[in-house]
C-alpha cells in the first residue's frame, strides 16, 4: 500500500485557506485524520442538509467549526495518512448521510485510496490470460465514456483501437460550443474518481475546462495514440463465421472495412440534436441554427434572436446572449424547475485548491460531500407515492415539499414581474424534466426589457420568423434549443446481430439493455451510457456511472479471455427479467407518472432514465456474474 505522510504545513498558511474549506468535508476529513469522531457532534444537521452549500450552515457555526479543525490538523504534522478503516468510514459517513452505511462500504471505501493507487484498475493483463492471436476490441467515441474505456484496455494490455467521428476527442463536450455552455455537475464530482482534478477553476466547469481535462487525461493515459479521428463507424455486422464485428466506417482513408472481436460502443446519449418538424421549419430566409451546432460565424450584435425551448442548453446560451442581440425572444412550451444554487457561475476560491492539493484526503471528502445525496437520498423525492395520491402537481409528500420549496425560490425572484409568474413556475411535478440550477440569470434574463417570453404554441415557421398563437414574430436568427433524440441509442449506425438480427428493428423504439450493457443477440457488443442510465437530480455523475460500466465490460472481456470461447452475449431471461424490474422503477417515479413528457420519458416508456440509487448501479455492475451471459 502507499504511503504517505501529513505534511509539514505552516500554521499561517493553514488557518489562512482554511477559510475557503467546505466545513462539512474539512470536519469529515478531520475526524478522519484523526480519528476522533467527538468534532462530527458539534455539527448540526439541517434536514436537506447534504442539499445545501455548507449544509445550511450559518457564518458563526462555520467560523466554530473551522477554528477546531485548525487546532485539530496543526497537531497533525509528520503523522501518517492512511485510509479510514472501515468502522471509522461507517461512522463519518452515517452520521453524514442519517442513515446507517454498513452496506455502502465496499462503494464509499474505493473512494479513498490514497494518490497513486487505483481500486477500479483491472487487476488482470491480457498477456497472462492466453488471448487468441490478432484480438482486438474496438471503442466507439472519444468522449468521457470512451476515453476511460480505452485507458483500462490500456492498463490491462488488451489491444484496442478507438474510432472517433470528430476531428478531436472530447464527444458532446467538443460538439456543444454554444455561449455559456458548462456542466450542471459540480466540477470535484464530474472527473474520473481515481483521476480528480485539484484545481477545476469553477464551482461548475465551462465546456472549455472540461475539454482541457479530457485532453489531459488521455495524454496522461497515453490513449489519444490510438484514436483514429475524423473516422466514423456507419455499420456493424456480428459474423458468426468468424465471431467477429465487421465494422464499416468512412473517413480520411475513404470506405473501409475493419474486423474486431469486441465493440465497446461509447457513443453517448445526449449528441444526435433534435430538430422539431415545425411546419415550414426549412422555410426561414435568416440563419437557422441547432445550439448544438452553434454557428460562430454568425455576429447576433443587433439582431433579432428567436429561441425555441427553454431546457437546459437554452437556459445556459440565452442570458450569454440577452443584451448582444437587439432582441431575444424565447418560445417556451414547457418551462424548467429551478434548484437555487447561488454559487452556479462562483470560481472555486485559491483557499480550496491549496486544500485539494495539501490537505489529505479533503479532496476524497469533499467528493463524497457531493456525492452522497446521489447515493440514496435524492431518489426518494421523485418515488410516486399512490397513497398521497399522486397528481400533475406532485407526486408525494416530500415531492410536495421540494414544489414548494422550489417554487418559494422562484416566487421571490418574480415579485416585482408577477404578470411572469404562470409561464415561469411549472405545473408538473419537481424530477419529471431534469432541473436545472438557478442563480437568478434565468429569471433576471426573463426581465430584461430586450427579452420576451412567448408561451403561444408554435404553429409555424415562415420565411420572416416564427408564428404562435397567431402572432408573426420576426427574427434574423432562428436557434433550435430542443434537445436531442436521447432514446435513439447507436443511431445512426446500422447494427447487425445474429442470424442477421437488426438492433433498432429489434428495439423498435424501445431500447433496453442488460445494466444498459449488453443485449441478447448482440455478443461482444457492450455499451456504455447505454439504455436507463441517466442519471436524474444532481445526486452522482454520469461519469461515476460510466466507471462502474466500464469495469462490468473489462470484466466481461476478462471472462471471455479465460474461458477460451469467442462469444458472450446476456442470457435473454437475465435481461428481461432486469429490463421489467426497470421499468417498473420508472413508472414509479415523477418522470414516469407525469403526462409532461420531454426527453425522459420519450414515447411513454423512459429508454434513458436509471429509477434507483447510485449505491444499486455499483452493486449490479462491480463485476460479472458469469450465470448471467452464455459463452459460445
Ligand atoms: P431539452 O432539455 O430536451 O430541451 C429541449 C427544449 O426544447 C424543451 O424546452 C422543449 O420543450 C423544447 N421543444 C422541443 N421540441 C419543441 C417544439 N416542437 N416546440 C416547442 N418547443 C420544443 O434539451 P437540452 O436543453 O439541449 O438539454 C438536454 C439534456 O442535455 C439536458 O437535460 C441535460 O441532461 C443535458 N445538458 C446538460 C447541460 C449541462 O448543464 N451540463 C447543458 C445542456 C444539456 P418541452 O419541455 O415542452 O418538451
Amino acid at each position: 500500500m502507499a504511503r504517505a505522510s501529513f505534511p509539514d504545513l505552516d500554521e499561517d498558511t493553514l488557518r489562512e485557506h482554511l477559510v475557503d474549506a467546505e466545513i462539512p468535508a474539512l470536519v469529515m476529513t478531520v475526524a478522519h485524520l484523526t480519528g476522533d469522531v467527538s468534532l462530527l457532534g458539534e455539527l448540526p444537521r439541517s434536514p436537506g442538509w447534504l442539499f445545501a452549500p455548507q449544509g445550511g450552515l450559518t457564518p458563526e457555526q462555520q467560523e466554530s467549526l473551522r477554528e477546531r479543525a485548525f487546532l485539530a490538523l496543526r497537531r497533525l504534522r509528520g503523522q501518517e495518512v492512511r485510509p479510514p478503516g472501515d468502522d471509522l468510514l461507517r461512522a463519518i459517513t452515517t452520521w453524514a448521510m442519517g442513515t446507517d452505511t454498513a452496506e455502502l462500504l465496499p462503494l464509499l471505501a474505493e473512494g479513498f485510496a490514497l494518490p497513486g493507487e487505483d481500486p477500479r484498475a483491472p487487476r488482470w493483463t491480457f498477456a497472462e490470460l492466453s488471448p487468441p492471436a490478432g484480438f482486438r476490441v474496438a471503442v466507439i467515441g472519444a468522449g468521457f465514456s470512451g476515453l476511460l474505456a480505452a485507458r483500462r484496455l490500456a492498463e490491462a494490455g488488451v489491444p484496442f483501437v478507438v474510432y472517433e467521428k470528430n476531428p478531436d476527442l472530447g464527444g458532446t463536450w467538443f460538439e456543444n460550443t454554444y455561449p455559456g455552455c458548462r456542466t450542471d455537475v459540480a466540477s470535484h464530482l464530474y472527473d474520473y474518481s481515481f483521476a480528480p482534478r485539484a484545481d477545476w477553476p469553477d464551482h461548475f466547469s465551462t465546456r472549455d475546462d472540461v475539454l482541457d481535462y479530457l485532453r489531459a487525461f488521455a495524454e496522461e493515459s497515453g490513449v489519444g495514440e490510438h484514436v483514429r479521428y475524423g473516422v466514423e463507424v456507419g455499420t456493424m455486422r456480428w459474423d458468426e463465421r468468424d465471431s467477429l464485428w465487421h465494422l464499416g466506417t468512412s473517413g480520411p482513408d475513404g470506405e473501409r472495412t475493419d474486423t474486431c472481436n469486441v465493440v465497446i460502443s461509447a457513443v453517448g446519449q445526449l449528441n444526435r440534436p433534435s430538430t422539431p418538424d415545425i411546419p415550414g421549419r426549412d422555410a426561414f430566409a435568416g440563419t437557422a441554427f441547432h445550439s448544438a451546432a452553434w454557428d460562430h460565424s454568425v455576429d447576433l450584435a443587433g439582431k433579432r434572436v428567436a429561441v425555441i425551448g427553454t431546457g437546459a442548453s437554452a437556459y445556459q446560451f440565452i442570458p450569454e446572449i440577452a443584451g448582444v442581440a437587439a432582441e431575444v425572444v424565447v418560445f417556451q412550451r414547457t418551462p424548467p424547475w429551478l434548484r437555487p444554487t447561488p454559487h452556479y457561475h462562483d470560481p472555486v476560491p485559491a483557499g480550496a485548491h491549496w486544500l485539494h492539493r495539501h490537505l489529505p484526503h479533503y479532496g476524497r471528502w469533499h467528493r463524497f460531500w457531493l456525492f452522497a445525496p446521489g447515493l440514496r437520498g435524492i431518489l426518494e423525492g421523485w418515488v410516486v407515492d399512490p397513497d398521497h395520491p399522486p397528481t400533475e402537481r406532485a407526486v408525494s409528500a416530500l415531492n410536495e415539499d421540494l414544489r414548494a420549496g422550489l417554487a418559494a425560490a422562484m416566487e421571490a425572484q418574480l415579485a416585482d414581474a408577477p404578470e411572469l409568474r404562470d409561464a415561469v413556475i411549472p405545473r408538473y411535478p419537481v424530477g419529471a424534466k431534469r432541473v436545472l440550477r438557478d442563480n437568478g440569470r434565468w429569471i433576471a434574463t426573463l426581465k430584461r426589457d430586450d427579452v420576451r417570453l412567448v408561451t403561444e404554441p408554435i404553429e409555424r415557421i415562415t420565411p420572416t420568423g416564427v408564428v404562435a398563437g397567431g402572432a408573426a414574430v420576426d427574427v434574423d436568427v432562428l436557434v433550435f434549443a430542443t434537445g436531442f433524440r436521447a432514446s435513439h441509442f447507436l443511431a445512426p449506425m446500422v447494427v447487425t446481430g445474429r442470424a442477421g438480427v437488426d438492433l433498432h428493428e429489434t428495439w423498435n423504439g424501445a431500447p433496453r439493455a442488460y445494466l444498459g450493457i449488453a443485449v441478447p443477440d448482440f455478443p461482444n457488443l457492450f455499451c456504455l451510457y447505454g439504455p436507463n442510465t441517466n442519471l436524474v437530480g444532481q445526486g452522482g455523475s454520469i461519469v461515476y456511472f460510466s466507471e462502474c460500466a466500464t469495469s462490468y465490460v473489462l470484466d466481461a472481456i476478462r471472462l471471455l479471455l479465460e474461458s477460451g470461447k469467442s462469444a458472450i452475449q446476456v442470457r435473454r431471461d437475465v435481461h428481461d427479467r432486469y429490463n421489467e424490474w426497470i421499468d417498473s422503477g420508472n413508472r414509479n417515479r415523477a418522470w414516469g407518472w407525469s403526462k409532461v413528457g420531454g426527453w425522459y420519458n420519450e414515447g411513454g416508456r423512459s429508454a434513458v432514465n436509471w429509477p434507483y440509487s447510485a449505491q444499486e448501479y455499483w452493486q449490479r455492475t462491480h463485476e460479472v456474474d458469469p450465470d448471467d451471459h452464455e459463452l459460445s
